[in-house]
């Protein structure tokens, strides 16, 4: 029987593409003992039968780079390790046959050019030359990304494998890992049939039983295994190995050169799930039985496409599964639930193009302690618990496979798995005309359908069918009142005596403030980027209320409780579901609040960043006068059995007033005229409250200091290289959403970060990071320059400022 040490450092549980990726990096880093424990043969779950394909560009920048990554180190990996790879970069061509597929590749190829990929778009006649196969028939045009390729998956993973050993990684095959062991919340070891192994860290690297391995570990990894189909014609005549990989996503359909012969594979709308009852223990390099009807029809769309696909005969029929996330992004990273325990798992069909880059990044983490750079969009932390549920996540894998080639509309939601989050106003807002988007399964409302219409979201590029309801909700909270049920906040309290101490470390603001102040402020890295960006109230001398947005409900949860020392007398507790959250905002919110309760609300008596208990109608809530929407205003805690009833006597009141219900559409519309940012999106780790313009929120001589106080200082004297600003565009009819391109004197400078229409300022805005080239960054350079805004590959006139484009004096917030 094969031995294995009694301990490692590292334990990487699975041998496919990634687990040897991962052991690959952490040798290459010098990590020493590192064991990789596969319970089959290396290869023998998903990867070994992959298609190949490896392309660059993907929906955010990081997750760009490591795509790129992973296409320079397969480059170099035959040379280095001496193991064939297949590695060929062929370039990739995707046509569009609609207007919408061609304004979606154009936006792409903006992207991509501002990523500093190599992308060139085509005419179908030149996609046509490079293609001879293609039928360009109702094909409108085409993107061509040079540097995309493909590789031979078990070859590839092979030499990871032998460039591991190499490094010093000790791999072993057929040794099955059976439980992981875990002691005050620090993984310790695992366990095997050959007995246990001792280890600082656990890496689940179990493809798709990486669920089930998560669960032995209390640990949520919310994957669901999905069939995925392609065929291998016979050999067709004129087919050469430099072919490029060509993607028809409105056929559902890729197509790549495979030895004289076609392999065709699909992402189709409807997908069929697999392993609802688990895994067969005995599963390894198995095919699933071929469904030939399930693909007639994708066969068919393929074959318009490429017409030589009706002689060519089909020499293979191939079903293999593989796992697919509730998102259609992967889950890396540490588990926010044990210490030392990382993930990298879920990679939706597109694991071999994501392996080099996601085994770099963490190797870094775990022998670092913190991820290189921003991977927020693949962070584990991103999921919720619920997220485990079997049923829920059958149900989405129907829909997340073809997702992928489906149309990425702006604010697509899912149509699978919906209403498991709502609010306890949820009835009424729908019986109000509301249109639900979800975030970590909670429904919000994003508007209102007015009388006549569907509350039904018709997507486009340009304006959707919603856009005048929201204006119409935007206005009415600047020039009236607006009701937001902002309930999905994520409310965390922090409790005991030694609160404050705790607190003022993690947060960069002071927060030894009065009982019933609000504090807005950041939670920084020891580097100074920003982890998480939220407000405080202290509700009494131990003790602070903490709000954040209903997506980062694990991760800062996590965070706050991973920063109480051992023997600090504080306590952090989830209190989200306790609450729900009125956000009562407009200039005539007061008057209206008023009519509501016998309580003081003067400026004098309840000013801006003030926090008290009110009555309300026959309740009593917590009344926080803040604001995410540059309008006097008010956020109502509720507790959840009163929801019902306040909310009828605000609306009951509130005709008088104008008021009206609004959703998060309209929020951030008008947090985009304010230059609200939005973490995640403008404010990540990779940035710093210097660079985002947010000083004024730092405490730099609090008593204590505060995490991250001297990578900060360090900046400040230095000088920032790169600066958030607001930019407007100077037409109307263009929508800014996410990565458009930024030009300062026909240089590109930066990219929008995040983006919406702003109805008062009348212009496309959005969010964004100017650089010059290294430089420091002043106003004055930032004034000094003349913009556009590269949207789907045509270049905009911009206005650019450091300050908001609405009420940069804040006079409407304090009035
Ligand atoms: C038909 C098809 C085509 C695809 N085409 C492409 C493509 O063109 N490009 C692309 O990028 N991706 C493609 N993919 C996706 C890609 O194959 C996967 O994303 C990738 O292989 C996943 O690798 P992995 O290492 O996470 O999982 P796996 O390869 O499944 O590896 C997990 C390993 O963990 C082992 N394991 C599980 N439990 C234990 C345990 N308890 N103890 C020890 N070991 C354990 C398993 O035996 C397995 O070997 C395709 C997938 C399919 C199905």
């Amino acid at each position: 029987m094969t031995t294995i040490p009694s301990h490692a450092r590292v334990v990487i549980i699975g041998g496919g593409i990634v687990g040897c990726s991962v052991a690959y990096h952490l040798g290459k880093r010098g990590c020493p003992d590192v064991l990789l424990l596969e319970r089959k043969r290396l290869t023998s779950g998903t990867t070994w039968h992959a298609a190949g394909l490896v392309g660059q560009l993907r929906a955010t920048h990081n997750l760009t780079r490591l795509a790129q990554y992973t296409t320079q180190l397969y480059e170099g990996l035959e040379r280095e390790t001496g193991q064939a790879t297949g590695f060929r970069q062929v370039g990739s061509i995707a046509v569009a046959a609609s207007a919408a597929r061609l304004e979606e590749l154009k936006r792409g190829a903006s992207m991509a050019r501002c990523f500093g990929l190599e992308v060139e778009i085509l005419s179908p006649a030149a996609a046509k030359e490079r293609w001879p196969l293609l039928s360009v028939d109702g094909v409108l045009g085409a993107v061509f990304l040079p540097k995309d390729g493909r590789t031979n998956p078990i070859d590839t993973t092979q030499a990871l494998a032998r460039g591991a050993r190499h490094a010093g990684v000790r791999i072993v095959e057929d040794i099955k890992v059976t439980a992981i062991r875990i002691e005050r919340g620090r993984v310790r070891g695992v366990a095997t049939a050959a007995g246990e192994v001792r280890a600082d860290a656990v890496v689940n690297c179990a493809g798709m039983w990486a669920r089930e391995v998560g669960d032995w570990a209390n640990v949520t990894v919310p994957l669901h295994p999905a069939e995925h189909f392609y065929i291998v014609t016979q050999p067709i005549p004129g087919l050469t190995p430099s072919l490029p990989i060509l993607r028809d996503a409105d056929a559902c359909s890729y197509f790549k050169e495979d030895a004289g012969k076609l392999l065709v594979g699909w992402f189709e709308p409807r997908a069929k799930p697999w392993g609802e009852r688990g895994i067969p223990e005995d599963f390894a390099f198995e095919q699933l039985p071929a469904d030939l009807s399930h693909i007639e029809p994708l066969f068919a769309s393929a074959m318009r496409r490429v017409p030589a696909l009706e002689s060519a005969g089909v020499q293979l029929f191939f079903n293999g599964p593989e796992s697919f996330t509730p998102d259609d992004r992967y889950l890396l990273g540490e588990a926010p639930e044990v210490r030392g325990l990382y993930v990298a798992a879920g990679f939706n069909s597109i694991g071999i193009q994501s392996a080099g880059g996601a085994g770099k990044v963490l190797a870094d983490w775990i022998i670092d302690g913190h991820p290189p750079f921003d991977l927020w969009d693949v962070d584990i932390r991103r999921c919720a618990p619920f997220q485990r549920n079997k049923r829920y996540l059958r149900d989405r894998t129907v829909e997340s496979l073809g997702l992928l080639y489906a149309m990425h509309w702006p604010f697509r939601q899912a149509e699978t798995s919906r209403g498991v989050r709502r609010s306890a106003l949820h009835d009424r807002l729908a019986a109000a005309g509301a249109c639900f988007g979800e975030v970590a399964g909670f429904e919000r409302a994003n508007w209102f359908a007015t009388s006549g219409m569907q509350a039904r979201y018709q997507y486009s590029y340009g304006r959707q069918n919603w856009f005048e309801q929201s204006a119409g909700e935007h206005r009415a909270v600047r020039e009236r009142v607006g009701l937001f049920d902002q309930s999905s906040f994520a409310k965390l309290v922090l409790r005991g005596r030694d609160a404050s101490a705790v607190l003022g470390r993690v947060c960069a603001n002071d927060v030894d403030v009065p009982i019933g102040r609000i504090v807005y402020t950041q939670w920084l890295n020891e580097r100074g980027g920003i982890e998480a960006d939220l407000t405080v109230t202290r509700e009494a001398e131990d003790s602070y209320l903490i709000v954040t947005s209903c997506a980062n409900q694990t991760r800062d949860f996590s965070w706050l409780s991973r920063s109480i020392p051992d023997d600090a007398h504080a306590v952090a507790v989830d209190v989200s579901s306790a609450y729900a959250v009125l956000g009562l905002m407009g200039p005539r919110s007061r008057e209206l609040l008023a009519t509501l309760t016998d309580d003081d609300l003067s400026n004098a008596a309840f000013p801006f960043a003030t926090s008290r208990i009110i009555d309300l109608g026959y309740a009593r809530v917590r009344a926080s006068r803040i604001t995410y929407v540059g309008e006097l205003g008010y956020e109502l805690y509720v507790p959840t059995e009163f929801a019902q009833s306040v909310y009828d006597v605000i609306v009951g009141a509130g005709g008088s007033f104008g008021l009206q219900l609004a959703g998060y559409h309209a929020l951030n519309s008008l947090r985009m005229e304010r230059a609200y940012r939005h973490w995640g999106h403008d404010i990540t780790a990779d940035d710093t409250p210097l660079e985002a313009g947010l000083e004024f929120a730092v405490a730099w001589d609090k008593r204590g200091g505060f995490v991250g106080r001297e990578a900060l200082l360090r900046q400040r004297q230095a000088g920032v290289r790169r600066r958030l600003v607001a930019v407007a565009l100077e037409r109307e009819d263009r929508m800014l959403y996410h990565n458009e391109p930024i030009w300062r004197d026909r240089e590109l400078v930066g990219a929008i970060s995040s983006g919406m229409f702003g109805h008062t300022v009348g212009a496309p805005l959005g969010l964004g990071y100017v650089a010059g080239g290294g430089a420091l960054v002043s106003e004055e350079w930032i004034a000094a320059g003349r913009y556009e805004v590269e949207v789907a590959a045509e270049r905009i006139p911009a206005r650019v400022s450091v300050r908001p484009f609405y009420d940069a004096s804040r006079a409407r917030v304090k009035g």
